[in-house]
């Protein structure tokens, strides 16, 4: 089982910011940011590259956790960014997807080539 399914079944002891039926969220334990938060579907989906029709509304489902976290830390006025890696090139480090929430301070534009 990897890393992210361990934490949504609560086999690796993480405080949730929020969780429902489809995701749960946490924060991310090497923060880039003040507020670098973790939204993952409980459902394990290697990458974006492995979605198919059937995953249409948990996908919506996380960018709307990661829009209610961000209002329930107050980061959404000033803005925020949110990253989903894919694979090798996008910098995918863990198999299992994970919108990553960004923000509480100005963030620097860092999607750039090697
Ligand atoms: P990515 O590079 O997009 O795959 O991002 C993976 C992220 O997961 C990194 O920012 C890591 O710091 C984070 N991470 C890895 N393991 C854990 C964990 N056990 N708890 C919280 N965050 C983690």
């Amino acid at each position: 089982m990897c890393v992210f399914c361990k934490i949504a079944k609560k086999e690796i002891p993480t405080e949730f910011l929020y969780e429902d039926d489809l995701t749960v969220a946490f924060r991310d334990i090497h923060p880039i940011a003040p507020v670098h938060v973790l939204v993952i579907p409980k459902k394990h989906i290697e990458s974006v590259a492995n979605i198919t029709e059937v995953d249409e509304r948990l996908m919506g489902r996380l960018i709307l956790t990661a829009k209610k976290i961000a209002d329930d830390l107050k980061i959404s006025k000033e803005g925020y960014k949110l990253l989903i890696r894919v694979g090798e090139y996008g910098g995918q480090e863990v198999p299992h997807i994970h919108l990553h929430l960004i923000g509480g301070a100005r963030l620097s534009e860092d999607i750039k080539p090697i």
